[in-house]
């Protein structure tokens, strides 16, 4: 792996002294190691052997590589419990780390530190740091041709402007995609444009950034009434668990800090909820009147009603209700993402990546996909799984179990797990809900359906379930000693109004 070492260390050089926004030079393209075919290697050669940069195939002398994409709960997950010993791990997402994710809301309004729910990749899998074979880069996932194994990428040179992305590919002994889902918009009219949605650590940023920004604009002179109530009019559309969590915060944030510390404009604040149908509908209809009840005592305006468009600063209502906000945040679920639906793969009946029950894309050989981004085929008479952490997080530890046992069996390198007994297919078996509402309440929802019977509670008890579940579910003790940190600290002094 000298040599692809020696291409980091060149591309570094490059990318000091190169021009500002050029691509990297084609010459150094052409004098990196290419994918060839290779007599020492277990693949089959590409039909169309090409010559580009990245990981060519693996060698007998090597471990098989496996190649995960997406750095979410599906995929750390595998990462974490794929046994190193047998095979090399390569990561590619536009991030290096998992978002702790049921607790990303309480970092919009400050109860939270961001870094407190981001877990860094090389603590999942401290291979992926050390070992030679092992790598997490950072890039987007572009092209997939399964008949030879290798996966396109891009890079992502965001930020860094002297530099622009570049293309490189990577070869795979067993592939799993765990690319999540993104945020539906239903297609309405400026959505992406004014809306934030709340899915990555970058968008608690800038609801938080937006929020304070807006709270202290309000307090200049000069400001209207009518601006003023705008620029304080937070609203959430979308009424499911990060909704009404981020609604809590919200009216939390409010109640106690936006009082103490922007007590001039603290009567000019509102949160409003706007949701189509029911809040909390996967919830029992008993928790769900109760967090309605608790909502709207903690000063949440909910409105039933369906957003027809979206314009800057105000959003218009099917029945020509115009709604001024100042920060929109919009949470209306998930669907595939443009991505995945551009594979040439089997698909779920809704548009995610088809798998079987060993969650194997059966078309194409040891490609596998987990969490939101998968579903079940249609031909496996088994239900579409909710896009839940819960899922995601146990399809990523059956499937690093079942890669341990192939590649124990000899089954890691490409092409040689085809008729290998795979044991036990993948079973779920949902252990119920939670969502907090603010004012140290929550729900808790242990039914395994929402038709189903068992223990479902609300309130305070519930809010203290809901904090020690999840904080021991946060990955490191590391990020745990964080948020009992910041839990302690907001509990105390408030919460950190600075704008960073
Ligand atoms: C605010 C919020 C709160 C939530 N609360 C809960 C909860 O309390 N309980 C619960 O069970 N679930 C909860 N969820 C849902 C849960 O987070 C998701 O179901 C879970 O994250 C799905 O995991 P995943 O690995 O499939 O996708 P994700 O965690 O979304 O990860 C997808 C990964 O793929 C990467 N990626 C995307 N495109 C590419 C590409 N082209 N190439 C390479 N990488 C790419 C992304 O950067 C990311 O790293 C919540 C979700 C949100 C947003």
């Amino acid at each position: 792996m000298a040599w692809f070492r020696n291409l980091i260390q060149v591309s570094a050089i490059r990318a000091l002294i190169k021009p500002r926004n050029t691509h990297p030079p084609l010459s150094l393209y052409t004098s990196l190691t290419h994918f060839s075919t290779d007599p020492t290697t277990h693949q089959t050669p590409p039909t169309n052997p090409i010559q580009y940069s990245g990981l060519p195939p693996t060698k007998s002398n090597e471990k098989p590589r496996v190649v995960v994409l997406g750095s979410g709960w599906a995929g750390c997950r595998l990462m974490k419990g794929i046994d190193t010993e047998i095979y090399d791990v390569v990561c590619v997402s536009p991030r290096n780390h998992m978002v702790f994710t049921p607790l990303l809301a309480s970092t919009c309004v400050g109860t939270l530190e961001f870094r407190s729910v981001a877990e860094p990749i090389g603590r999942i899998q401290p291979a992926i740091s050390r070992a030679p074979g092992s790598y997490f880069f950072l890039a987007h996932s572009t092209g997939l041709d399964t008949d030879n194994h290798v996966v396109d990428c891009r890079t992502v040179t965001d930020e860094a402007n002297t530099l622009d992305p570049w293309n490189f590919k990577i070869s795979y002994d067993k592939l799993i995609i765990a690319l999540g889902a993104q945020a539906l918009t239903f297609g309405i009219r400026g959505v992406t444009e004014n809306a934030i949605f709340l899915r990555e650590v970058s968008h608690a940023q800038e609801i938080r950034r937006k929020l304070l920004l807006n709270l202290m604009l309000s307090d200049v002179p000069g400001i209207s009434e009518e601006e003023k109530r705008r620029l304080l009019h937070c609203v959430v559309v979308g009424g499911g668990p990060t909704g009404v969590e981020f609604s809590g915060e919200l009216s939390d944030f409010i109640i106690r800090d936006v009082h103490q510390r922007y007590a001039h404009v603290k009567d000019y604040i509102h949160v409003t909820l706007i949701e189509a149908n029911e809040i909390l509908s996967s919830f029992d209809d008993r928790l769900r009147r109760y967090a309605t009840k608790q909502l709207t005592k903690s000063g949440v305006h909910l409105v039933r009603g369906i957003v027809k468009d979206v314009q800057p600063q105000k959003i218009i209502l099917n029945d020509g209700t115009e709604v001024p906000y100042g920060l929109l945040v919009w949470s209306t679920g998930v669907g595939p993402s443009p991505f995945v639906k551009s594979l040439e793969l089997p698909k779920s009946p809704e548009g995610r990546i088809g798998v079987d029950e060993w969650l194997r894309v059966p078309s194409a050989q040891d490609v596998f996909s987990i969490g939101d981004c998968s579903g079940f085929l249609e031909s496996t008479g088994r239900p579409t799984l909710p896009a839940l952490a819960q899922v995601a997080e146990r399809e990523g530890k059956y499937l690093a179990n079942l890669l341990n046992k192939i590649g124990k069996a000899g089954g890691g390198r490409a092409n040689t797990a085809k008729d290998m007994e795979l044991g036990d297919p993948f079973v779920y078996k949902h252990l119920g809900s939670m969502a907090t509402i603010g004012r140290y309440k929550a729900l808790v929802d242990l039914r395994q359906s929402k038709e189903g019977k068992g223990l479902s509670m609300a309130g305070f008890v519930s809010w203290f379930i809901w904090r020690s579940a999840y904080l021991t579910r946060v990955i490191s003790w590391r990020n745990r000693f964080y948020v009992a940190i910041n839990w302690a600290t907001t509990f105390v002094f408030g919460r950190d109004i600075s704008r960073i």
